[in-house]
């Protein structure tokens, strides 16, 4: 049975996010419309509010609804230390530890020739700018511990430590293959305390 157009149109949207399969989109689906029309219309608002208001930060590539980001406006921080992920909600991973106090790069994925992406399909070029500003004595390498973020981890110390960067790189105690926004805070801050130098 096929279902009437602006319910296939519903669960087709949802269909597009990641980890909804079929099934779970015709669930959603159905809940949106069992909604009262006032929550569906905070829903939908919040979606296109989200995007009308929440951008990168032009510094470090993290989302922001201001710029620069709350983190790069500060200055409590340390300016000598920048810590690179491959993703804006990494950042949230490290914060939780309360143990980072430097400022951060995203990098907006990681590098994987067999999916097409190369350097120059990530934030490097930028941090390379920044970088070269001066200050920066230490860059921690903190993508994922799985074979992208490692590979990834190589090649920005090859690109780094030629201009006389420290590049470290954390993971001890990281599961291999894991995710950093999955890692609990004692682990990451462990991580963290035993960085290596690459
Ligand atoms: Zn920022």
């Amino acid at each position: 049975m096929q279902h009437i157009a602006p319910l296939a149109k519903l669960i087709e949207q949802f269909r597009r996010l990641p980890g909804i399969g079929p099934k779970t989109a015709v669930r959603l689906a159905y809940h949106v419309l069992a909604m009262e029309k006032h929550q569906a219309q905070k829903f939908a608002e919040a979606i296109l509010e989200a995007k009308d208001k929440i951008g990168y930060c032009s510094v470090c590539f993290n989302l922001t609804d201001c710029n620069p980001c709350g983190i790069c406006s500060s200055t409590e921080r340390d300016a000598s230390l920048i810590c690179v992920v491959e993703e804006p909600k990494d950042i949230m991973a490290m914060e939780r530890t309360r143990e980072y106090k430097g400022y951060y790069h995203v990098l907006h994925g990681s590098l994987s020739p067999l999916d097409g992406v190369g350097p120059d399909d990530l934030r490097l070029k930028e941090l390379l700018v920044r970088v070269r500003e001066g200050g920066v004595l230490e860059v921690i390498m903190a993508t994922n511990p799985d074979v992208e973020g490692e590979a990834t981890a190589m090649y920005v110390a090859r690109l780094l430590k030629p201009l006389g960067i420290k590049v470290t790189r954390i993971g001890h105690g990281l599961p291999v293959g894991g995710e950093l926004e999955y890692a609990d805070e004692v682990t990451l801050s462990k991580a963290l305390e035993n960085r290596r130098e690459m």
